[in-house]
């Protein structure tokens, strides 16, 4: 801030003694100094600060200040010494080498080249370093060189505007190079240049005249304040990593499209006015021509990311129809390891915990256990598998005999549990009919022999309770001790709570 408001102020100061007519020995011998001064005193800073290439960027930058404020001063000297500074001089010689310094500094500042291998940046870069060429070349370039009496003279004069245009690259390079996204120290510098290009045109045009002060000077003094501001910038952040390449800024996109009008316009100018240079019309027509390519890249670039994009929904869909599938395939096998959760594999019967949480959550009015007779010695005598058939026909007979309302478990071994809900029958003609038809008609072995089994059960309401889980646990107690009067009793019979019912 105390840069840009002591530049103003200074600039402001600097002008009005302009306008009152102070001494060229005043303002361009010792007050114009002040601007390179300035610039010079931020550099050391700057320059602890900054690492690798940056570093070099900046010494670039004070080199330029440092080469421009001795040329300054030779030009001061001679304006003191009230002699006419010559021409090809000393300050001729360090005036140029500031401007190399100034161009070497772009690439080393410049961003990463990523943006500058985009075929439309560089394009873009193209048109803009075109359009303003050409007008350089049409009104500064070619009418500079009078007044030069040697070759040398004449190429040294020459040389200062080409030098601009290669400021003018430069300024193009950097602003495209970083699309848009300058860090503050090289915005900076973008503006510095600018000033700088700025301040030669007039000259160079024949207005301000070597040492002696003229309005021009404000632009050049606004050049070294931006490029104080910049080292001083660089230094506060010297990480300040040059930002990648984010979206074309409008100004990017625009500033080609501004730069081709003014030779377009000095063209129809010049066409009207019935005289045409070859020179402005080629270079515009090149210009134009850069404009169009961009555009048509602009287009293929379209056309390739709508492909892309069609591609890339495709590519979605199908991952959606795949999610789907494979959201069904998981719900498929939550189902299916709830089942055996809750399911005894065997019979396929729910298993104990299962029976109990859907006995509870049903409101059960009454519980049956049922115990095959002598299993151990089916068992024994025809083994395991044949044990394992029984048990399988035992359940499935056991689920048509119970009816509706009824729902049958697995508890344990050989051992089945059925509870009843006000929805069943009689439970007691229900059991007591299960337990003499499965007596009565044998199983079937699967060599053919059949065998006769029979089972005996225990039945007990459920009583009333809020905690339904210890409700049924009592009735299933009281029903697992009827089961054991049936197995006392003889077998092959139900035991109902008060009394046995036995089978026919
Ligand atoms: P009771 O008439 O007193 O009920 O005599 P039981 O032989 O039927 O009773 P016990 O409890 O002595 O024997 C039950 C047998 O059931 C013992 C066990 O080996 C058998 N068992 C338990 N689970 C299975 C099974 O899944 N498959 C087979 N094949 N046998 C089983
Ligand atoms: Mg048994
Ligand atoms: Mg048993």
């Amino acid at each position: 801030m105390l840069i840009v408001g002591g530049g103003a102020v200074f600039l402001a100061v600097y002008g009005a003694l302009l306008a009152a007519g102070a001494p060229g020995l005043v303002l361009r011998g010792l007050l114009f100094n002040i601007g390179p001064i300035t610039a010079m005193a931020l550099a050391p800073h700057t320059l602890r600060r900054a690492r690798g290439r940056q570093r070099w960027g900046w010494a670039t930058v004070a080199g330029l200040a440092v080469c421009w404020f001795i040329a300054e001063a030779i030009y001061s000297v001679y304006e003191l010494c009230g002699a006419e500074a010559p021409f090809p001089g000393a300050a001729d010689l360090f005036y140029y080498l500031g401007y190399f310094s100034l161009i070497a500094s772009v690439p080393l500042l410049s961003p990463p080249h990523r943006r500058l291998s985009d075929r439309r940046a560089m394009l873009d870069g193209a048109t803009v370093v075109m359009a303003v060429g050409v007008l350089a070349w049409q009104f500064v370039v070619e009418p500079t060189g009078a007044g030069a009496e040697t070759f040398f003279q004449s190429a040294l004069l020459l040389g200062y505007p080409l030098l601009d245009l290669g400021l003018i690259v430069s300024l193009v390079v950097l602003f495209y190079g970083a699309s848009g996204a300058l860090p503050r120290p090289v915005a900076a510098l973008v503006v510095a240049i600018a000033f700088t290009v700025a301040g030669d045109i007039p000259y160079l045009m024949g207005v301000g005249a070597g040492s002696t002060a003229s309005w021009p000077d404000l632009l050049w003094l606004a050049g070294y304040f931006a490029l104080a501001l910049a080292l001083y910038w660089a230094a506060r952040d010297p990480l300040e990593a040059i930002t990648r390449g984010r979206s074309e800024s409008t100004l990017e996109l625009v500033l080609p499209y501004v730069a081709v009008t003014p030779p377009g316009v000095a063209m129809l100018y010049e066409a009207f006015t019935g005289r045409v240079e070859s020179d402005l019309v080629t270079g515009t027509a090149i210009a134009v021509m850069f404009l169009m390519t961009r555009q048509w890249l602009t287009i293929v670039e379209n056309r390739q990311l709508n492909r892309a994009f069609e591609a890339e929904i495709e590519v979605r869909e199908q991952l959606l129809i795949e999610l789907e599938r494979r959201n069904e395939a998981l719900e498929e096998l939550r189902r299916e390891a709830q089942f055996r959760a809750d399911h005894d594999s065997l019979t396929g019967l729910l298993n104990r915990r299962a029976w109990f949480a859907l006995a509870a959550d049903a409101d059960a009015t009454s519980v049956a256990i049922f115990d095959i007779d002598f299993f151990k010695r089916i068992n024994d005598t025809y083994g395991h598998p044949v044990g394992d058939h029984v048990l399988k026909e035992v359940a499935w007979r056991l689920g048509g005999l119970l009816g509706p309302g009824s729902a049958l478990g697995r508890l344990g071994g050989e051992e089945f549990a059925a509870f009843f809900t006000g929805e069943a029958g009689d439970p007691v003609m229900q059991c007591h009919s299960a337990v003499e038809t499965i007596a009565t008609v044998p199983v079937v072995l699967p060599g053919g022999e059949e065998l006769a089994i029979s089972v005996s059960a225990g039945l007990a309401p459920v009583g009333d309770g809020a905690d339904r889980d210890e409700v049924l646990a009592a009735a299933y107690e009281v029903a697992d001790g009827a089961l054991y009067e049936a197995k006392q009793g003889g077998r092959r019979r139900l035991v109902w709570r008060a009394g046995v019912v036995k089978a026919a």
